[in-house]
């Protein structure tokens, strides 16, 4: 199938040829049909499986089919859950805008919020947008959604698991009743049927499985270590397999920095990712890394949450996660678009019940390994270490991953986590 057949503008079809894309993808192919004939799409699709343009050409297609006012109210309004997953969306719709005659922009937190302002007030047909900024933005009277034509829902199930059920709701009412709905989330939880079904009305299902994420598809090792040596450890695998581009994953941002300033320390240069960094210097670390001015990302789960970074070789988990699904999405980010990766775990006793919750999620024994000098301390406790817990930590240890096949069952069975602490870890 090609993107012509889809029946996507010519302007449209020049921007996608521009980006270098042949043929649609698995989650474009079928999403963007129905999107073009004014449908609501309910679609089950993750980061990496081509989303973004599976509603960005369709969406940018209407609107430029229609005629503009010469005051552009926003007539499409696309929600994300975190401010990197908005910036990347906004310079997709830029890109695949760049031959019509559309005005869009991005609003998100953690910025001034004048620049914002001002280019909304320029009048613009597409908003990107984070749910607090815009909330923020609409309550000062600053951006109306009376015109909204398009309502965009993305990462859904992220939107709930950080907490902004309410804010959709908010940013909900303030749309009008008569539009296009298009929700996508990577898992079905019973509240994400539920959103579904207050949002969209009469939607085409549709799914699509990531291509080359599959666990089987990755490298896979765990080094027991005693937790005092994880640092020492991860220093030493870093420099001397020589590794160039290595995403970390802590599970608290005091971990990253910590161990950030320690890899910086011994010559390794790295930047750390997470809620608590101001976007100018999220921005900074993404780009740096993406050059390959800054070898190691320490990131945690949330701050990585939506981050496109292609083709990353090495994927390191200083600390495994409770959650044995936030595992399969972090590991996902390696070994993509066909390229090799190898994701490694650094496992300390306490760690123990969580890496045999992994196993039994990913229905896979992991290969362990043991270097000499970092050996697993055999006094310590296999008890888990009574730290936070992400969100209380009540999320399911044991519901199937949602980013192998098991996606198809269309249940991530993920109980529901209660709205202060989902707060709490929205910045995480
Ligand atoms: P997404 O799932 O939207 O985050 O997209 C994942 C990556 O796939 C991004 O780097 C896109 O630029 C790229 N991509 C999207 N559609 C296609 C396509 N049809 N062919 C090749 N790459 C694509």
């Amino acid at each position: 199938m090609s993107f012509q057949s889809l029946g996507l503008s010519e302007a449209l079809l020049k921007a996608v040829s521009k980006k270098g894309y042949t043929t649609p993808s698995p989650i474009q192919q079928k999403a963007i049909p129905p999107v073009l004939e004014g449908k609501d799409v309910l679609a089950s699709a993750q980061t990496g499986t081509g989303k973004t343009a599976g509603f960005t050409l369709p969406l940018l297609h209407i609107l430029s089919e229609n005629p503009k006012e010469k005051y552009r109210p926003i007539r499409a309004l696309i929600l994300t859950p975190t401010r990197e997953l908005a910036a990347q969306v906004y310079a997709n719709v830029k890109e695949y805008s760049e031959f019509l005659n559309l005005r869009s922009a991005v609003i998100f937190g953690g910025v001034n919020q004048k620049p914002q302002a001002a280019t909304i007030r320029q009048g613009i047909d597409i908003l990107v947008a984070t749910p607090g900024r815009l909330l923020d933005l609409q309550s000062q009277g600053l951006l109306s959604l009376k015109r909204v034509e398009i309502f965009v829902l993305d990462e859904a199930d992220r939107m709930l698991d950080m907490g902004f059920l309410r804010d959709i709701e908010r940013v909900i009412k303030s749309m009008p009743e008569k539009r296009q709905n298009l929700m996508f989330s990577a898992t079905f939880s019973k509240d994400i049927k539920k959103l579904a079904h207050g949002i969209l009305n009469h939607p085409v299902q549709v799914e699509a499985t990531p291509e080359n994420t599959t666990v089987e598809a990755i490298s896979q090792k765990v080094y027991r270590v005693a937790k005092g040596l994880k640092t020492g450890l991860i220093i030493k695998l870093i420099s001397e397999g020589n590794w160039k581009q290595v995403l970390v994953f802590t599970r608290t941002k005091h971990g990253a920095n910590r161990l950030c300033e320690k890899m910086i320390k011994s010559g390794i240069t790295a930047a750390a990712i997470h809620g608590n960094k101001s976007q100018g210097a999220r921005t900074k670390a993404l780009a740096g890394f993406k050059t390959g001015k800054v070898r190691v990302l320490v990131a945690t789960d949330i701050a990585a949450r939506g981050l496109d970074i292609p083709l990353l070789p090495h994927v390191i988990n200083f600390e495994l996660p409770n959650i044995s699904e936030d595992y399969v999405h972090r590991i996902g980010r390696t070994g993509r678009a066909g390229a090799s990766g190898e994701a490694l775990s650094l496992v300390s006793a306490d760690e123990t019940t969580f890496l045999r919750d992994i196993e039994k999620l990913i229905e896979m024994k992991v290969p362990v390994e043991i270097i000499e000098g970092f050996e697993p301390d055999p006094n310590a406790s296999t008890q888990p270490e009574k730290r936070q817990q992400r969100g209380g930590g009540n999320r399911s240890r044991n519901s199937r991953s949602n980013n192998s096949n098991s996606q198809k069952s269309n249940n991530s069975r993920r109980p529901k986590r209660n709205s202060d602490s989902r707060r709490n870890d929205r910045r995480n």
